[in-house]
């Protein structure tokens, strides 16, 4: 969501007539879009602002940190980093262009929330790729999940209206995009606010749409992702058979205090319908460790359940207290060492998985959409396959944007190797 806002705002900007600067030092604005997930990326803004005070001192630059970490801590921003000129929150993007541009050196802040949706869909958008675009259809989160700061800065879910999203997929098609990616905090729920129609509604519209050839979507919730879901991916034949569905915890007792609203059973019986309906998916997930008093059998579920999927991916992190969450409030118990030492085995176990399942894949033929190029070595490319797994090879031409046939030869953990076919 924030790399997609960050297209948004660069859009808006080079619209009202500015360009991207190369690096900071070069640069007269300089805009933070930021995350408040977990404390760790806050840190990061926080040296990274103390790196642009510096600059700002040398020559007079503006500053501005927008995006979540903007909403949450609003004008207590000023209070840790004076030297910020505008705290912009993710309902306020339009007028960044207006506040940036304005010659005065006025401090503004911005961070009231919209309940209704705002149509952008006349923007531009400065994509990054020319064949594969993020598409929004709702913002905001209305789960509350006990360790999640999301409610508190994207605010109430709302819906984009279908015949907006279909015309920007339209549009993009028109514009040689071959990939679009529906973004959303929960996407599973979406629903169209002038017709009711459903997000499995929006998969089967999408996938009439002529020149796209995949249509994924993320973040999917277990508790919305209902069967009816599953069978538009089945049959709705762009839609790839791929799936970022996180559990967080093998646990039920976990689950229930991490307010979830779902149990380990629910989500297996999920994933069992899945691979019955589309047995060559690819799964993947987040899993958080540590969360407070998660006890070493609640722990031991989780591993049990990364060994029953056996998913293609995983994000696992330590969990982090976050302010205005319920979990924030209980003592976690678990020592920082024990909670690092769980990360370390989640993640060790999980590399081994996604070693094994990456070497049954060698010698396959796979679709990749070529989508990098290496900075280091012009002969170098990357991509994604249908399973959203990265794949390098090498090409002696020009192959960027395009569909590939790749022969699988080589794999590591974490991204697959091959050739082109012919
Ligand atoms: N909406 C998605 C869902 O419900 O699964 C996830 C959104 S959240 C931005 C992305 C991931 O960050 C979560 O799935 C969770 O694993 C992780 N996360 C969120 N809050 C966290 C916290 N307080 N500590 C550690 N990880 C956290
Ligand atoms: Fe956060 Fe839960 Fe909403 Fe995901 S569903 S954004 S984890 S509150």
């Amino acid at each position: 969501m924030n790399v997609s806002d960050s297209e948004h705002i660069a859009g808006m900007l080079q619209a009202s007539g500015m360009k991207r600067g190369a690096c900071p030092e070069e640069s007269d604005l300089i805009i933070v879009n930021t995350c408040a997930v977990r404390e760790k990326s806050e840190e990061k803004l926080y040296s990274l602002l103390g790196r642009l005070e510096s600059i700002k001192k040398k020559k007079g630059i503006k500053v501005g940190v927008v995006g979540c970490v903007a909403q949450l801590y609003r004008s207590k921003l000023w209070d840790k980093k004076p030297s910020i000129d505008f705290i912009i929150g993710p309902d306020n993007y339009r007028q960044i262009p207006q506040i940036a541009g304005a010659p005065s050196d006025e401090k503004v802040i911005l961070t009231h929330v919209d309940s209704a949706w705002h149509d952008q869909s006349a923007q531009k958008v400065s994509r990054d790729s020319r064949v594969s675009a993020y598409i929004t259809i709702m913002e905001g989160c209305n789960n509350f999940c006990s360790y999640c700061v999301v409610p508190f800065t994207r605010g109430k879910e709302k819906y984009r209206p279908f015949r907006s999203i279909l015309a920007e997929a339209k549009g993009l098609a028109n514009h040689g995009y071959k990939e679009i990616q529906f973004l959303g905090q929960n996407v599973n729920s979406y629903i169209d606010p002038e017709t009711g129609e459903k997000f499995s509604d929006l998969l089967k519209a999408s996938n009439e749409i002529a020149g796209i050839e995949w249509i994924r979507f993320i973040t999917s919730h277990p508790k919305n992702f209902t069967d009816d879901i599953a069978h538009a991916m089945k049959n709705a034949h762009k839609v790839c058979h791929q799936l970022h569905l996180p559990v967080q915890s093998g646990s039920t007792s976990v689950l229930h205090r991490m307010n979830r609203g779902y149990t380990r059973k629910d989500y297996l019986g999920k994933i069992d319908l899945l691979r019955k309906l589309m047995p060559d998916i690819h799964l993947s997930t987040d899993i958080i460790v540590g969360f407070p008093g998660e006890t070493q059998e609640e722990f031991q579920e989780t591993m049990s359940l990364l060994e029953h999927v056996r998913f293609t991916n995983i994000f696992s992190f330590r969990y982090s207290p976050r302010p205005h969450t319920t979990a924030a409030k209980d003592e976690d118990g678990i020592p920082f060492d024990e909670k690092k030492n769980r990360l370390i085995q989640v993640q060790t176990l999980q590399k081994k998985i996604q070693l094994e399942n990456n070497n049954s894949v060698i010698g396959h033929f796979q679709k990749v959409l070529c989508t990098g190029k290496s900075k280091k070595d012009p002969l170098v490319y990357s991509g994604r396959n249908a399973g959203y797994q990265v794949v390098n090879f090498h090409s002696p031409t020009d192959v960027l944007d395009r569909f590939l046939r790749i022969k699988i030869t080589a794999c590591g953990p974490f991204s697959l190797f091959g050739e082109i076919e012919g």
